[in-house]
């Protein structure tokens, strides 16, 4: 976690996305003929995956309120339901997606993670999606499941334990990684704000000799050091194998809310220039703004903050 944090930091200080092959970390739980099938594609760079744990009534309550369900079919399952706001879910290949196959147990037991060709009888997305600002095209969608037979192979990791698979998803490859993401384009927002603050003159001196824009760049600079420091500390943790849950939603929580207000700064700093799409001060602004949501909300980061801090 530690060398990856390092190196998407650098990609993401360009503006251009550079591709690599975005290995989520639960898909490391393939098994037998799911290795070749769903694992080494990835890992090749061939093929990409979804996360499908959202739907229109389940959002930051997905283990209370998730109604997709899978119902033994014999050796296998039949799977039915709906997910929303899944990124990319059109243009990828392979669905991971969380159904409850235990309504007693729910998240405690219930819910099973499945892994499963986009392209299988009863996959249904609407290539329409639904539009965001996100990024200048549509990469969120919904997508149902209408009676999509599977079998055991397509289970991911074991029955009952899909609700921990997705919370281990979300605290490595989501939560924690969302500050390299945020640390990138940060630093090269600060960047291009002392170089634009040094050059631009009014009234007769460089802006960057003005004591309230040497603050926005020393809060600027502030959030990134603290950032960096947690980001890096909590990828050696999770490393070495420790419990980070809680200490990643601060992670998370500080990439969204420091992230956005840093960019906010720099759209601020470069004035007319900032808000023109020529620069990506924008885009990153919409990236990092969108990190207050996706990924578990900044209030649902406060909430596993707190229950660490008062339960342990
Ligand atoms: C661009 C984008 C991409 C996404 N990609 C994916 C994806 O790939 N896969 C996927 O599964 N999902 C995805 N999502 C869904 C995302 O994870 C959810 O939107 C998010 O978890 C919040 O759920 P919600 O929108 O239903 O909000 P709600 O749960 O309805 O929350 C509404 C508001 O209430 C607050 N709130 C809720 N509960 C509490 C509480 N207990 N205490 C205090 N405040 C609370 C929330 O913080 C929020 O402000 C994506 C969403 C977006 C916008």
């Amino acid at each position: 976690m530690l060398a990856q944090a390092v190196i998407l930091e650098e990609f993401n200080y360009c503006a251009v996305p550079f591709p690599f092959a975005n290995v989520a970390n639960i898909l490391y739980e393939c098994k037998g003929e799911q290795i070749d099938r769903f694992l080494r594609p990835v890992i090749d760079g061939d093929k990409t995956t979804c996360f499908a744990q959202t739907e229109a009534n389940a959002g930051s309550d997905p283990g209370g309120m998730m109604q997709t369900k899978a119902v033994r079919d014999g050796e296998g399952w039949l799977l039915n339901g709906t997910k929303m706001w899944i990124s990319n879910a059109f243009g990828s290949d392979i669905i991971m997606v969380q159904a409850v196959t235990d309504p007693e147990k729910r998240q405690r037991g219930g819910i099973t993670m499945f892994v499963l060709d986009r392209h299988t009888p009863g996959v249904n997305i609407d290539p329409t999606g639904l539009p965001t600002w996100l990024s200048g095209r549509t990469s969120q969608y919904i997508v149902n499941f209408d009676n999509v037979r599977l079998g055991p192979e397509n289970v991911l990791g074991e029955v009952g334990k899909g609700f921990s698979l997705g919370q281990r998803w979300l605290t490595i490859h989501d939560r924690l990684l969302r500050g390299p993401y945020a640390l990138g384009k940060m630093q090269r927002a600060l960047d291009m704000s002392i170089a634009w603050a040094k050059q631009r003159v009014t009234f007769g001196k460089p802006i960057a000799d003005r004591q309230a824009i040497q603050w926005k760049l020393v809060d600027m600079h502030v959030d990134i050091t603290a950032l960096r420091s947690m980001t890096y500390e909590m990828a050696a943790r999770a490393d070495a194998g420790e419990d980070v849950r809680a200490e990643v939603a601060v992670v998370k929580m500080c990439a969204g809310d420091w992230g956005a207000r840093t960019l906010d700064h720099a759209i601020q700093v470069h004035r007319a220039m900032g808000e023109s799409l020529e620069l990506p001060l924008t885009g990153f602004y919409r990236l990092l703004r969108h990190a207050q949501i996706g990924g578990g909300t900044s209030e649902i980061q406060r909430v596993l903050i707190a229950r660490k801090l008062l339960v342990g």
